[in-house]
C-alpha cells in the first residue's frame, strides 16, 4: 500500500512517514498542495493523508482538484482541533474521513486500513432522475443537456431530494441531511432554498419537478418532472 503524506510540517511529515514505513507502506512526503497535485497525477496512490493547512493551496482545494482530475485515492483529512466546520467541508470537498490534530498514529493506521478494505478508486456515480442527472463527485448538475450551476445548499438539497424520488421529505429531513449540522436551523430556509432551486432547474426548463406536500414536506417527482 502506497500513500502520499501532504504535510508542510517537516517533522509532522517525518513522524508520518517512518511510521508508515515500519508498518510497511511506502510512503511519500508532498510539502505543498502543488506537489501533491502532481505526485498523486503521476503515481496512483493507494491512499492520501492531507494536511488542510497549507501554504499556498489549502487541503480543501488540493482535495477538490484531485477528483476534478479524476484521482479517486481514498483521502483522510487532518483538520484542526474542533473545527467542525472544516470537517464538513473536508467531507464537501471530497474527502472519505478525517482525524482531528493532534491524533494518534495507531488511529491514523486504523483509518487507513478501514479505508483500504472498503476499496478505492471509485468515483461515486452519478445520480440520473427522469431528466435531471447529477454527478456528486464534480458537483455538478443538468437538466436535459444544459448544466445548471447551483450554490453548496442548493446542491445539496437537490442531491437529498434525487437520493430519494418520490419521497415526501420533511424539512427536517431536508434541513439534517444538507445542513450537516444545526446550520441557520429556521423553519424557513428550507422552504427559501426550495425556491431557489425551481428558479433553477425547473422554471426556465418549463417543468415542474419539486412538489410542495402540505403539511408533509418536499418530494421530486420519480420522473423528474414533465413540462
Ligand atoms: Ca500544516
Amino acid at each position: 500500500m502506497r500513500v502520499l503524506i501532504v504535510e508542510d510540517e517537516p517533522k509532522l511529515a517525518a513522524l508520518l512517514r517512518r511510521g508508515l514505513t515500519e508498518e510497511g507502506y511506502a510512503a511519500d512526503v508532498a510539502p505543498t498542495g502543488e506537489d501533491a497535485l502532481w505526485m498523486a497525477a503521476a503515481t496512483p496512490y493507494d491512499a492520501i493523508v492531507l494536511d488542510i493547512v497549507l501554504p499556498g493551496i489549502d487541503g480543501l482545494e488540493v482535495c477538490r482538484a484531485l477528483r476534478d482530475r479524476d484521482v479517486w485515492a481514498p483521502v483522510v483529512m487532518l483538520t484542526a482541533r474542533g473545527a467542525v466546520g472544516d470537517r464538513v467541508t473536508g467531507i464537501d470537498a471530497g474527502a472519505d474521513d478525517y482525524l482531528t490534530k493532534p491524533f494518534s498514529f495507531a488511529e491514523l493506521l486504523a483509518r487507513l486500513r478501514a479505508l483500504a478494505r472498503r476499496g478505492a478508486g471509485e468515483p461515486p456515480s452519478i445520480v440520473e432522475v427522469g431528466s435531471l442527472r447529477l454527478d456528486p463527485a464534480a458537483r455538478k448538475v443538468w437538466r436535459r443537456e444544459v448544466e445548471v450551476m447551483l450554490s453548496t445548499k442548493e446542491f445539496a438539497l437537490l442531491e437529498q431530494l434525487m437520493r430519494r424520488p418520490g419521497q415526501v421529505l420533511s424539512r427536517l429531513d431536508l434541513l439534517e441531511h444538507a445542513w450537516d449540522f444545526a446550520y441557520e436551523n429556521r423553519s424557513n430556509v428550507i422552504d427559501v432554498y426550495i425556491r431557489y432551486l425551481r428558479e433553477k432547474i425547473d422554471r426556465p426548463f418549463g417543468v415542474t419537478s419539486i412538489e410542495t406536500v402540505r403539511g408533509a414536506g418536499y418530494r421530486l417527482r420519480s420522473d423528474g418532472g414533465v413540462a
